[in-house]
């Protein structure tokens, strides 16, 4: 017989988007029961750990140290031929960003929950979902074995697998190009590249002539002063870098290209970059745009809920934002509409522009990333906000004419398509 409980809300894990929901509820209504349930002793999503400092401040958040791995000055982006950077003393600021290290920032907002009183379990597993009397029941387990808890809400924040959505049946993808396959190998960042600097590499060739080439997607560099990350204590601050790439399934079905081929390729071409990988990690990365986020009471975030951005893959910020959105709606005891609404007014237009820009960004051939770089290059950014600053420069670049035609009518095209679904 299972034991059976009951709650006001069960969140399904404990990244940055179900410790954000916990967080809110907690905190808005401190006399609600929420359980949190995280399958992991300490969760850690995949992730080369960029973050923009602007989002954090948007959040009123203020990073321990321990949880910076390293600042981020500079950020270059190299085309095939032309190469632009964004310096942080071009905006004023003493940094644009950090690389995070994963393991300490998410158990740092576990943590930030746990003390507005929201219980964390740790090691227990979402397995099941149904509906009971027009409440959801939802089955777990642990080591001591399964049990029950009926509940009001549920918050699906199991990242790109998204367990409580699908058992539900809920449509998540448009197309399967729309989920990356990442990968990133941690290895030795080549003298004399400063560690402050993180670098983007985009390269197509479809024909593929011995040359590397990442036909959706591109390759980073986001260097990190720590090696042994998969393990979740660092053993030895040094010079090391995340090495990764996303690859679209489309496109490794197609081209017979996996993320692995790639970053092999990258680093034929690149041999300073082909040290010894010190550490390896994976996961999928979803690159489309949110189609449904709830069902009744159920409301989907995170990577789940695929609020996270297609054209760079950084799903940090804008899941924070989708589990903050839910947890206000349940505090206050809301229905999906009302959740709908808040992500939707927070990162709904930046998610459906990234989209729109990342169907003509997979469009450019070799020359035309040229052009878009070397505009980039002229292109004056007026503050730290991408939100703001991503737009602005599509438009920058879009009047170059040849570029002009693809970036109006494609990112148009998709906007119309976004704004009649
Ligand atoms: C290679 C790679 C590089 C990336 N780089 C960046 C980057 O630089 N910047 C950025 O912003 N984003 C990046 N991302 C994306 C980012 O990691 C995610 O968007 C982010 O982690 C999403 O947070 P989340 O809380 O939705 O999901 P997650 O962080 O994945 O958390 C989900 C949690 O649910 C738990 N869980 C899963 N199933 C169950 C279950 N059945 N029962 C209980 N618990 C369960 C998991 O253990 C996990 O802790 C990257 C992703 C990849 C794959």
């Amino acid at each position: 017989m299972r034991q059976r409980e009951t709650a006001d809300c069960v969140i399904v894990g404990g990244g940055p988007a179900g410790s954000g929901a916990a967080e809110a509820i907690a905190k808005l209504a401190p006399r609600k029961q929420v359980i949190l349930l995280e399958k992991r002793a300490r969760p850690h999503g995949t992730c080369a750990g960029g973050v923009g400092f602007n989002w954090l401040d948007e959040m009123g958040m203020r990073l321990p140290a321990n949880v910076i791995e390293t600042p981020i000055k500079e950020v270059q982006v190299h085309g095939p031929s032309q190469d632009a950077t964004i310096h942080a003393d071009d905006l004023g600021k003493p940094e644009l960003g950090a690389v995070l290290d994963r393991w300490g920032f998410d158990e740092w907002l576990l943590c930030r929950a746990i003390a507005e009183g929201a219980e964390v379990r740790r090691n227990h597993h979402f397995d099941d979902i149904v509906r009971e009397n027009g409440k959801w029941l939802v089955k777990a387990h642990n080591a001591d074995g399964p049990y029950e808890i009926l509940t009001d809400y549920v918050i699906d924040a199991s990242g790109p697998s998204a367990f409580v959505a699908k058992r539900l049946g809920m449509k998540l993808d448009e197309e399967p190009s729309d989920v990356h396959v990442g990968l990133q190998w941690t290895v030795p960042l080549p003298d004399p590249i400063p560690i402050e600097r993180l670098e983007l590499w985009f390269k197509r060739d479809p024909e593929f002539q011995g040359d590397w080439a990442c036909k959706t997607g591109y390759v980073w560099s986001f260097a990190s002063r720590h090696p042994y990350w998969d393990g979740g204590n660092p053993v030895k601050a040094g010079r090391y870098t995340r090495l990764g790439t996303g690859v679209d399934m489309e496109h490794n079905r197609i081209a017979g290209r996996s993320a692995k081929e790639v970053l092999e390729q990258f680093q034929r071409h690149f041999p300073d970059f082909a040290g010894p990988t010190v550490s390896e990690n994976g996961g999928l990365i979803p690159t489309g745009q949110p189609l449904q986020t709830a069902w009744e009471n159920v409301f989907v975030v995170g990577d789940a809920g695929r609020h996270v951005s297609a054209l760079h893959g950084g799903g940090i910020w804008f899941g924070r934002v989708a589990g903050e959105e839910a947890g206000k709606t349940v505090a206050k005891g809301g229905a999906a509409e009302q959740y709908e609404r808040g992500w939707q007014s927070r990162i709904g237009w930046t998610l459906r522009v990234h989209y729109a820009l990342k169907k003509v960004l997979y469009s450019l051939e070799n020359k035309e990333i040229d052009i878009m770089v070397a505009e980039m290059a002229k292109f004056k950014v007026g503050s730290a906000d991408a939100q703001v600053e991503i737009p602005r420069l599509a438009m920058h670049v879009a009047k170059h004419p040849l570029l002009g035609s693809k970036f109006a009518v494609k990112t148009f095209l998709e906007m119309a398509k976004g704004a009649v679904a």
